[in-house]
C-alpha cells in the first residue's frame, strides 16, 4: 500500500533518455478545462481508498482541482515544451497538431501508469517472497507481476510510435473521430484504451485514446488512433458508440474502461441516488479482469441528470 501511494517519477519524453525529475503534470488541462468544471476549487473523480480494515474501496469523490488527473511522467521542461501549442493557444479542433497532442498526453499517461503498475506488482511480489508468503518458484503472484511487465512493455512500444510521430511532426499519421455531444460542459476525460484487436501492421495491440472536454457551451469527444488501426476503430469503438444513444454508449465505455475522468460537482450532485449507485457499480465491478453488466443500463449516464 505504501508503494502504491508513492509516485513513480520518470520523464517519458521522446527517446526515454531524460533524467530530470518528473513533476505533477495535469493530463487534463487545469487552466482551461478543469477551470470550466470546478466548483469552489473542486471536481468529482473516481478515487481508490486503501485500508486494511475495509479493503480497497472505490468511490466518486470531491477532490481539489490541483490533484485531479495528475501523473508523474514528464519533467517540467518537457511538459511545457511538448504541450506549449495547446497551453498557450486555444485548442483548435481542426488543427492536427493540437489533436495529436491531446492524444499523446493520454498515451504518455497510460505508458507511465502501466510502468508504475508493473513496478508496484513486482515490488509486492518480492516483498511477499521475503516475508515467506509466496514460494520462490513459479507461482500466481509472480505470473501476475510478469503480466503487468508485459503490458507495460507493449504500452511502451505503442508510446514509442507516438514519439516518432511527435519527432517527425507527421501529425496525419494519427487519425481522429470527432463528435459534438450536445451537452453543456460537465465532463472531462483523457484516456487510452485497448480496442481488443491485435494489429499485424504494427505487431502490437491496437489502442485508441479518448478525450472529452468542453468547448464553448458544448462537450466534444475526440477518439484518436494510428492510421494503420483505422479499420479496427470502425469495427470496434465506432460501431459500439453508434449502437445506441451516444451519451449512454459513451458513458458505458468510459465507466467500464477508463479511470482518468472528472465531473463537475454541479452536474454530479444533481444525479439521482440510483444513477450514482448504478454508475459506481459499473465502474467498480469492471476494474481489472472483472466483467459486469449493469442491470439498469438506462442509468449509465455521466453526462446528464436522470
Ligand atoms: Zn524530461
Amino acid at each position: 500500500m505504501a508503494t502504491m501511494n508513492e509516485p513513480y517519477n520518470r520523464c517519458l519524453a521522446p527517446g526515454d533518455s531524460c533524467e530530470n525529475k518528473a513533476i505533477r503534470a495535469h493530463s487534463v488541462q487545469n487552466a482551461s478545462i478543469l477551470e470550466r468544471l470546478q466548483f469552489n476549487g473542486h471536481v468529482i473523480a473516481p478515487k481508490l481508498n486503501l485500508s486494511f480494515a475495509e479493503g480497497p474501496r472505490v468511490s466518486f469523490e470531491k477532490i481539489g482541482r490541483n490533484q485531479a488527473t495528475i501523473f508523474h511522467g514528464l519533467c517540467t521542461d518537457h511538459d511545457s515544451q511538448i504541450f506549449r501549442p495547446i497551453e498557450v493557444n486555444d485548442l483548435e479542433l481542426s488543427n492536427p497538431q493540437h489533436l495529436f497532442l491531446l492524444s499523446y498526453r493520454a498515451v504518455l499517461k497510460e505508458a507511465h501508469a502501466t510502468i508504475k503498475s508493473a513496478h508496484d506488482t513486482q515490488t509486492g511480489y518480492l516483498a511477499g517472497i521475503e516475508a515467506g508468503l509466496f514460494p520462490e518458484n513459479a507461482c500466481a503472484p509472480g505470473k501476475h507481476a510478469v503480466e503487468h511487465m508485459s503490458l507495460a512493455y507493449m504500452t511502451h512500444e505503442y508510446k514509442t510510435r507516438y514519439d516518432e510521430v511527435y519527432v517527425s511532426q507527421e501529425w496525419d499519421l494519427v487519425k481522429h473521430y470527432k463528435r459534438d455531444l450536445g451537452v453543456p460542459p460537465g465532463v472531462a476525460l483523457n484516456a487510452m484504451i485497448s480496442m481488443g484487436r491485435y494489429s499485424h501492421e504494427t505487431d502490437s495491440a491496437a489502442y485508441a485514446t479518448l478525450n472529452v472536454f468542453p468547448v464553448a457551451d458544448t462537450t466534444i469527444l475526440v477518439v484518436s488512433f494510428l492510421n494503420e488501426h483505422s479499420r479496427y476503430f470502425t469495427r470496434s469503438i465506432k460501431k459500439f458508440l453508434q449502437s445506441g444513444p451516444i451519451l449512454r454508449t459513451l458513458s458505458y465505455l468510459i465507466l467500464k474502461k477508463c479511470s482518468n475522468f472528472v465531473l463537475s460537482p454541479k452536474l454530479f450532485n444533481n444525479f439521482s441516488d440510483d444513477q450514482k449507485k448504478e454508475c459506481l457499480m459499473h465502474f467498480e465491478r469492471n476494474i481489472g479482469d472483472n466483467t459486469f453488466e449493469p442491470k439498469r443500463p438506462k442509468l449509465i449516464n455521466i453526462f446528464e441528470c436522470l
